[in-house]
């Protein structure tokens, strides 16, 4: 959990959180016309605000989202600093210069090093008297001496007369918060503090297209105990293509033996099956739950092959579901699962999506649900009933996985081959070679062959293995 702190001042309430720059990775992301809340919890955040300065449908100034410009500096907002990230450390100053992971604009700079810096910086701002003198609420952004970034929020829209002016931020950035340097955001209506899944200030939230989020870095588990649950059995009715030429349970349990079989690839990873693999049975639901919870179990995964009405339809694409109170940890996976499988199969993206499915509900640990496809689609159904897509699906799960609990995969040590071959040329040791059939090969070519053509004299040592060619 995230703590949220309430302070007072200039009668005004204030909330910020702080964020460790070593356990959180803070990012911008963007769409247009969303809400922050919504690409927050998309993004599976932990905390989220809105930032950089929005107006008339559209942000302000120079800005990267994702590495990618997303919209470069107008007169308007000449002049003004961004807060910006480069490899998990992150600053406030002029990032238009700089190859950075992402920046927002904000106005003006409130401090810089310790010091006060608005009336400078709003000097070289077009910003409005209102603005600069006025009360309001603010979003803001301040940096700790030790580089860790506090996302602040004032109150200031309900209450007339209530919230801050520019200089009063400044003073309790620097005076209560600690912050070196700092950077006022947008304020007003388009004000929005999220954590862990809900908004923390009470406002009408304004679409305003792009939020700064900070994820929480998970800490690495060890002996992480895996449920995957491939949806139905064999028989249960209705759950198959309308012509029966395919049963949803062949999808999701082949899918499940892929993941399983892939995470055996990682270390500290147990993998347990909530259905019969036979499909013989179709497990009753709450003893799905049942298995993940008594068994402690760290994630559960179901899988399943989505359906849209009786017969074949237009509906397509793929979908990851978390349950409506899920957990950050939840979104986070459901957020990288359903990137990845988009990214392996390239269908259609029909997002990160919150349902109550009993399976998903009920598990006491963080828990999402994949459609991975209709099998009332026609073309889709033809993907599904295959090896390569059901792999495709796996592998996007497994790296999900991987990414959100930082799965190492294990290492491997090459085995010694027993018909391994030192072959040396003109007293320089030139590769291991392979001996097959009393013949021997480097990179599949026959050796004593090739020397003797050249006229070199080859020799063969049967007790240290060695061919030695000399020439
Ligand atoms: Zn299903």
């Amino acid at each position: 959990m995230t703590t949220v702190t309430k302070i007072r001042a200039y009668n005004t309430d204030i909330r910020y959180v702080v964020l460790p720059a070593a356990e959180y990775v803070i990012s911008a992301v963007g769409r247009t016309n969303a809400k922050p809340s919504v690409l927050a919890r998309e993004a599976g955040a932990d905390v989220a605000i809105n930032f950089p300065f929005f107006g008339a449908g559209a942000l302000y100034g120079y800005n990267v989202v994702s590495g990618n410009v997303a919209n470069t500096e107008i007169p308007k907002t000449a002049a003004r600093s961004e807060f910006y990230g480069i490899s998990g450390k992150y600053a406030i100053g002029d990032a238009e210069r700089r190859v950075v992971d992402f920046a927002v604009q904000g106005s003006p700079a409130l401090l810089r090093n310790g010091a006060v810096v608005f009336a400078e910086s709003v000097a070289n701002d077009q910003t409005g008297a209102d603005i600069v003198t006025g009360r309001a609420q603010r979003t803001a952004i301040g940096i700790h001496a030790n580089g860790d970034v506090v996302f602040v929020i004032s109150d200031g829209r309900t209450v007339a007369n209530v919230g801050l002016t520019l200089t009063e931020l400044a003073t309790v950035m620097r005076d209560q918060l600690a912050c070196v340097d700092a950077i006022n955001g947008d304020g007003g209506g388009s004000s929005m503090l999220y954590v862990d899944g809900a908004i923390v200030n009470n406002v009408d939230e304004r679409a305003t297209g792009c939020a700064l989020i900070a994820k929480k870095k998970e800490t690495k588990v060890t002996n992480m105990k895996i449920v995957i649950d491939a949806g139905h059995g064999l028989q249960t009715a209705g759950k198959r293509c309308p012509d029966d030429s395919m049963r949803e349970f062949a999808f999701n349990s082949v899918v499940a033996r892929y993941v399983r079989d892939t995470l055996a690839e990682y270390e500290g990873v147990t993998v347990k099956f909530s259905h019969d693999d036979t499909g013989a049975v179709d497990v009753a639901l709450a003893d799905r739950v049942k298995i993940a919870n008594d068994w402690n179990a760290d994630v559960f995964v179901s899988i399943h092959a989505n359906a849209a009405g009786d017969g074949w339809s237009t509906a397509a694409g793929i979908e990851t579901y978390t349950s409506n109170g899920a957990s950050a940890t939840s979104g986070k996976m459901a957020a990288a699962v359903q990137k990845r499988l988009i990214a392996q199969t390239a269908r259609k993206d029909r997002g990160v999506k919150r349902e109550d499915f009993y399976v998903i509900a009920k598990t006491k640990m963080p828990a999402i649900l994949v459609e991975a496809g209709f099998m009332t689609n026609a073309e889709e159904a033809s993907l599904l009933k295959t090896g390569a897509y059901r792999k495709k699906c796996a592998a996007a799960i497994v790296e999900g996985l991987a990414e959100v609990f930082a799965l190492k995969r294990k290492v491997v040590a090459p085995t010694p081959s027993t018909n391994a071959v030192t072959v040396i040329v003109n007293g320089k040791k030139l590769a291991e070679g392979r001996l097959e059939n009393g013949v021997t090969y480097v990179d599949n070519l026959p050796v004593r062959a090739l020397a003797e053509v050249i006229g070199a004299s080859v020799a063969w040592d049967g007790v240290t293995r060695t061919v030695t060619i000399t020439k």
